[in-house]
């Protein structure tokens, strides 16, 4: 960034001059946008949002990622000729035998995954128990913190509680925390979570920055019920302890809960950060494409390939270990995988 390097060009005779769609632009999306464009191939990306990033734009908080450094990665695609359309939803807008008979030669899907799995306990539809999706989305794309100066409101509670131990998980809890702060509320944020630190999936880094802002953790303890208020407000949080059992088929130890130890929270803000699954918007409107029990694409391993000839796909729609790194390297895999497509259609 500070040297303010030119972008570097490749261009492959070959294929230059040929048209690719991409369908989404998170880390996947872009970076399958990027390798293509350095060979000279003219890429449209089109993206559901108004803004392009995908998580690294509403989900991750500014503070892990800085917007000028994710604007500069976005600029420098635009640099190499990359046409991005915001507001645009593959599967209704357009479909992928559209985008074909418009030309694009071939498609690469990074859609993601975006919908978020739910307790599925009582009192989860109380107001004030949010997804930590739709709470950092609020927060991060919509500027809910600069509310009303924004649009776009986000409650914040006295007692906020997070359920959940991965990133996600810490990041809603810190922006939580942060939320009380900027609004003269003493912090008192807690991350509930079913087992101990050891099985966190969350990075090292991230507990212990979460810590050190002042996040609390409660360990070894389930959720049961939200209670609520005559408002439909959520009120309290009850909840069970729990010891580990023997290792279940993620290979960590089982939460088994202990009977008789239930307890009750204060909790007038809730956030369930415990998992997301794929988009399904596209797949759903799009059969020919093969999916998983989970609702992922099936790929070809080595091409990326699904299971519609010239269609692709990488990052979190394929599933895997859900990282932005592994998400650009499969979205590699799969620029190389187009071209050589393209060099024997
Ligand atoms: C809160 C949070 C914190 C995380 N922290 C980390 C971390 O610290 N380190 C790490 O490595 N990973 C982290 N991850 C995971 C990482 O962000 C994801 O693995 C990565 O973003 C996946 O990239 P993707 O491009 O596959 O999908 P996404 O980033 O989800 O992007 C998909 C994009 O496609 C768009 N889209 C979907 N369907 C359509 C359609 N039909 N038409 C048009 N557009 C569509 C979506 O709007 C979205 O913008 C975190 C995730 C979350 C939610």
């Amino acid at each position: 960034m500070r040297n303010n390097l030119e972008p570097k060009v490749e261009k492959d005779l070959r294929v230059s001059k040929i048209k690719i769609a991409v369908v989404g632009s998170g880390p996947a999306g872009l970076c399958c946008a990027g390798e293509l464009a350095r060979k000279g191939i003219k890429v449209t990306v089109f993206e559901g949002l108004h803004n392009s990033g995908g998580v690294l734009r509403y989900g991750i908080p500014p503070f892990r990622i800085p917007r000028d450094v994710l604007d500069f990665e976005i600029d420098y695609l635009k640099k190499l000729g990359v046409n991005i359309i915001p507001n645009f939803i593959i599967g209704k807008a357009k479909s992928l035998d559209e985008l074909f008979k418009e030309g694009y030669a071939a498609i690469f899907l990074g859609l993601g995954a975006g919908i978020p799995s739910f307790l599925g306990i009582g009192g989860e539809n109380l107001c004030n128990v949010y997804s930590a999706n739709e709470f950092l989305t609020r927060v991060n794309l919509m500027s809910a913190y600069k509310f009303p100066r924004s649009h776009t409101p986000v409650n914040i509670g006295k007692h906020m509680v997070v359920i959940g131990g991965g990133n996600t998980a810490m990041d809603s809890a810190r922006v939580a925390l942060r939320l009380q702060v900027m609004n003269g509320i003493k912090p008192d944020t807690t991350i509930l979570y079913r087992r101990t630190e050891v099985e966190m999936p969350a990075r090292r880094l991230e507990i212990e920055h979460a810590k050190e802002e002042g996040v609390k953790f409660q360990l070894l303890v389930k959720p049961e019920e939200f209670i609520g208020d005559d408002s439909g407000l959520v009120r309290k949080l009850k909840c069970l302890q729990c010891q580990l059992g023997e290792p279940d088929s993620s290979g960590r130890s089982r939460p088994v809960e202990i009977k008789g130890s239930d307890f009750e929270l204060d909790c007038d803000l809730a956030i369930v950060a415990i998992g997301l699954k794929a988009n399904q918007i596209l797949t759903k409107a799009t059969p020919e494409l093969k999916v998983d029990q989970y609702g992922d694409l099936v790929v070809d391993a080595q091409t990326m390939e699904t299971s519609i000839r010239g269609v692709f796909a990488g990052g979190d729609i394929v599933g895997g270990e859900g990282t932005v790194i592994e998400a650009m390297g499969m979205s590699k895999k799969a620029a190389q995988g187009i071209i050589t497509y393209l060099l024997e259609e």
